[in-house]
Order: structure tokens, then C-alpha cells, then sequence
């Protein structure tokens, strides 16, 4: 048997976070009590509403192929979401339902980048945004964002970089891995920059119910309040805040020719997204919404216990992050030290000392384009998190200083 894979395989990186995952239900399976700060998702069933609305499509028969861009009736609760929500007023044909806002953001990619273009991507990135953009055969930009300042773009670092050939800014309020929520000002700055330079913003925006002080305020909003006329893609997720990860529903909203676009790529690749999900989708986006917010504030007691864990362990450094559930702290100090006789070279080398010495699971940030620090989820209990924060002190501590 002779084959050739596509040289599109050999340029795209796994998904290391998902690997993570892995190695940890590998671990579990085998006996092993590990403690996992590894998982993107939150550890709650989907609310029982949803579950029973999903329940119901199945006995009314919603178990076919639906319209392409979705459903009639979960396009237009999301269009009225939209408007009672984030403020954007939306028609139906602005909307496109796909299989997990993952499946949105990469077809967005596939239907507006090509060869020879570049997109910018904010670096701490989510693992998945330069492959979609490499997958579309563009070329990613890197700009650094400033850790003091919430990850907010180096504006003159994002200055040095634009360019005619840059077609696309990525960006990702709060974030995933660092959990920052920008500013208004900032957002309005990238707009701004973007409508100047004629490229599109794409506002991924998963974590919308997941800011814990300040009021979410969608991309588009900003963009229409300030009369700027940039182009505006935003892409949502039903994943996080219903804790729906399996449903495999995400959307996107955007100019209709975009739409269109995307829905004409979408349709040859998976006709449409899963029928069940989408009314279920229904009851998420306008039933209770109270179990959303018991999500919320347990997320922001968990984040609590975990920034006063870390930032207790001498030379950790933990700013509270704003939303999200993941906390991003500084372990720059262990770098070049000696973890069980082996040097820690930068972050893979210590979340591997982490695993084989204390069993805990994390996310290096070097994967995230972030040297020095480490993600944790805190989209686990309590208990698990006082477990692991005391498991990670006395890891910590058996770090040595390499001998010379
Ligand atoms: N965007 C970000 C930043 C994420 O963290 C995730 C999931 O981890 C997604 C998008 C995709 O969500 P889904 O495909 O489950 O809707």
C-alpha cells in the first residue's frame, strides 16, 4: 500500500490542548489519581431545560438534514438573542449555525483569507487560530498583547506589523488561555485600525457570559455605537456558557455576503449542524437563563480559590484574570532550575515535571505562544482545586537551583 498524505496534514500542529486532555483520561484509566487543570470545559451537565428541549426535538422528529445555514427557528431566536443581548440588531440572512463555533471561525477562515494574505492573531492565542488561518493557506501574524495590562494588544508592536497585505485581525475578549477581558478603548482601537487598513475583524466571543466585573460588550456593539464601519465577523458558542461542548453548536453573525460565503463552504463540507442541538439551541439562547448564572458564579468563586492558591506558592505569579475559567500565571522563576535531575527549559519541560511528580495536568503556555506560563482550567470542583493547588506547592518546592 503506497499513499501520500496532503501537505496541508504535515503543516498543521494537533491540538495540544486536547492532547493534554488525553494523556490525562489515559492516566485515569490506568488506575492513576491525577488531578486535571487541563479541560476547556465546564464540569456541569447541560441544564435540564436544554436536555429536555433536546429530548423533545427527538420525539417531534427533528432528527433530518436542516436548511444549510440552520434551522429557521434557531436562526431567528438567535437574531432576537442578538438584539435583546448584545445589542446588534441582525436579520435572519446574517446568521450561519454551525457544528461548534470551531467549525465557524475555521470555515470564516477558509471563505475570506487565501495565499499571499496575512492575519494578524494576538499572541497569547488560542492553539486553534493559526491553523485555521494556515489551513486557508494565509499566513499568521503574531502581535504581542501587554500581560500587566489584562493581554491587551501592543499597540505599537500591532503598528510595526500591519501592512497591505494583512486582510484579517483575530481577536478573543476574554480570552482563552489568559482569561483578559479588554477594554472598550482597546477594542475600539483595533476597529479603528482595521477599518483604516480595510481588513476584517473576526471577534470570536465564546466566553460572552463569562466576565466576572465588568458588563460583556460584543465587538459589533462598539463597532455600531461608534459609528466606525469596520467589517465585523462574530462568532459565538453555545459550548461554554450551557455547558453544550458535546452538542457541537456555535454561530456566527456578520455582513450577508460573508454569510453566504461560509454557508455555501459549510454546505459542501457538513450540509448542516446537528438538528437536535439546533432546538435545543433554542431553548438555551431564550428559556431560564438562571443556571447560566449559578455557572457564572461558581466559576468566580472557584477563580478565588485558585489565583490565592497559585500566588501563595513562592515565585508564581498570578494576576486575577477577568473572565473565562482559566487562570495564566508566571512561572518564569522555575525556568533553567532542576525538576527530578532534569533541566526545566521552558513550560512544555514543567507541566511535564508537574505530571510525572505531583499527577496534576496542566497547559504549557509555550504552546500559546507564551513562555513562562502555565494554563490552568478552574472549570473543575472545589475540592479538586485545593487538592491540586496543595499537590502543586510541594512539587514546587522539590525544584532545585541547577547546580553549575
Ligand atoms: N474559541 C475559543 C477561544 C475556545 O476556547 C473554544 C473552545 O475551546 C472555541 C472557540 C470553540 O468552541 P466550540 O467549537 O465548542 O463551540
Amino acid at each position: 500500500m503506497s499513499f501520500k498524505l496532503a501537505n496541508r496534514v504535515h503543516k498543521l500542529q494537533p491540538s495540544f490542548t486536547l492532547q493534554m486532555a488525553t494523556i490525562a483520561a489515559e492516566m485515569r484509566s490506568n488506575g492513576e489519581k491525577v488531578v486535571n487543570f487541563s479541560v476547556g470545559e465546564p464540569d456541569f451537565n447541560t441544564p435540564t431545560n436544554i436536555i429536555n428541549a433536546g429530548k423533545q426535538a427527538m420525539d417531534d422528529g427533528y432528527t433530518k438534514y436542516t436548511a444549510g445555514p440552520g434551522l429557521f427557528e434557531f436562526r431567528e431566536a438567535i437574531c432576537k438573542k442578538l438584539n435583546k443581548q448584545n445589542g446588534i440588531r441582525y436579520g435572519i440572512d446574517n446568521i450561519l449555525v454551525s457544528n461548534g463555533e470551531k467549525q465557524s471561525l475555521s470555515i470564516a477562515c477558509q471563505a475570506l483569507f487565501e495565499k499571499g494574505d496575512q492575519v494578524i492573531i494576538f499572541r497569547p492565542y488560542w492553539v486553534s487560530f493559526p491553523e485555521f488561518v494556515t489551513l486557508a493557506d494565509a499566513d499568521p501574524i503574531f502581535v504581542d498583547t501587554v500581560a500587566k495590562k489584562n493581554f491587551e494588544p501592543d499597540f505599537e508592536d500591532l503598528s510595526s506589523k500591519i501592512n497591505e497585505r494583512v486582510k484579517g485581525i483575530i481577536i478573543n475578549s476574554p480570552s482563552n488561555p489568559t482569561g483578559g477581558v479588554w477594554s472598550r478603548d482597546a477594542v475600539k482601537k483595533i476597529l479603528n485600525i482595521a477599518k483604516q487598513q480595510n481588513c476584517i475583524v473576526i471577534s470570536d466571543e465564546c466566553y460572552e457570559r463569562l466576565v466576572y466585573e465588568d458588563d460583556f460588550i460584543s465587538t459589533e456593539k462598539i463597532n455600531r455605537d461608534n459609528d466606525i464601519g469596520a467589517v465585523v465577523l462574530s462568532c459565538f458558542s453555545l459550548s461554554k456558557t450551557y455547558s453544550m461542548t458535546g452538542w457541537r453548536i456555535g454561530y456566527s453573525s456578520g455582513p450577508k455576503e460573508i454569510i453566504k460565503g461560509m454557508s455555501k463552504i459549510q454546505g459542501q463540507m457538513t450540509s448542516c449542524a446537528n438538528s437536535i442541538g439546533q432546538i435545543a439551541g433554542i431553548e438555551a439562547l431564550l428559556g431560564d437563563q438562571s443556571s447560566v448564572d449559578e455557572m457564572k458564579n461558581a466559576f468566580k468563586e472557584r477563580r478565588a480559590l485558585i489565583v490565592e492558591g497559585l500566588n501563595k506558592i513562592p515565585n508564581i505569579k498570578c494576576a486575577t484574570p477577568g473572565g473565562a475559567f482559566y487562570a495564566f500565571p508566571d512561572f518564569s522563576s522555575y525556568l533553567n532550575k532542576l525538576g527530578n535531575g532534569k533541566t526545566l527549559k521552558d513550560t512544555f519541560d514543567i507541566s511535564e515535571y508537574l505530571l510525572k511528580a505531583a499527577k496534576i495536568v496542566t497547559v504549557p503556555g509555550d504552546g500559546f505562544g507564551a513562555p513562562g506560563h502555565i494554563r490552568f482550567s478552574y472549570a473543575v470542583s472545589s475540592d479538586t482545586i485545593v487538592k491540586g493547588m496543595k499537590k502543586l506547592k510541594i512539587a514546587m518546592k522539590n525544584i532545585k537551583i541547577k547546580e553549575i
